[in-house]
């Protein structure tokens, strides 16, 4: 099995730390500063099982400046050349989708790609809050898996993977 992922989602979100867990490698640059990740960056990860291509890009914002503009479509441009869309959010324990998030999943409709609700850094909230923002999401975007992780702690991610694996 193989194909290509891109991890597509706000900035801040934990895109760069997941893709550098998934290679074992310090390929992107992760920063508490939003919009570090300017271009797009391929990460391959090889197993006996398959190999995935991950593409890293730049969150997408509501796009109000030219640059900001420039990452939504290089991150909707990225979403349009895989198998397989990885939606990223935070663990919050507010549970709302909000705008930001919203505007991504209506572009996300248009392309119809298999995509994952991914849930990173669920280091930083209780299990139970996990359960409503879950339902939250559901009702917004026929997801094809839901997948709590935290990349940081390297916590959902080789199950993220092997999910993926069985996608393609
Ligand atoms: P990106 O903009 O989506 O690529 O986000 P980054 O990967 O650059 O990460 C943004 C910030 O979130 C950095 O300070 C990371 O260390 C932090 N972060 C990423 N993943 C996790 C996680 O699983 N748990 C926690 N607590 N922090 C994380
Ligand atoms: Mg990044």
């Amino acid at each position: 099995r193989s194909g290509f992922a891109a991890l597509i989602g706000r900035p801040n979100v934990g895109k760069s730390t997941l893709l550098n867990q998934l290679t074992g490698e310090k390929l992107a640059i992760v920063s508490p500063k939003p919009q570090t990740t300017r271009n797009r960056i391929l990460g391959v990860v090889t197993r006996p099982e398959g190999q995935v291509a991950f593409l890293d890009t730049p969150g997408i914002h509501q796009a109000k400046g030219q640059l900001n503009r420039y990452m939504v479509d290089v991150a909707l441009q990225a979403a349009d050349e895989v198998d397989l869309v990885l939606f990223v959010i935070e663990a919050s324990d507010k549970v709302e989708v909000g705008p930001g998030n919203r505007v991504i999943l209506e572009q996300l409709q248009k392309l119809g790609k298999p995509t994952f609700l991914v849930i990173n850094k669920i280091d930083t909230v209780p299990k139970l809050v996990l359960l409503p923002l879950i339902d939250l999401y559901q009702r917004e975007f026929p997801f094809a898996e839901v997948i709590p992780i935290s990349a940081k702690e390297d916590d959902g991610v080789e199950e993220l993977f092997r999910t993926v694996l069985s996608h393609m």
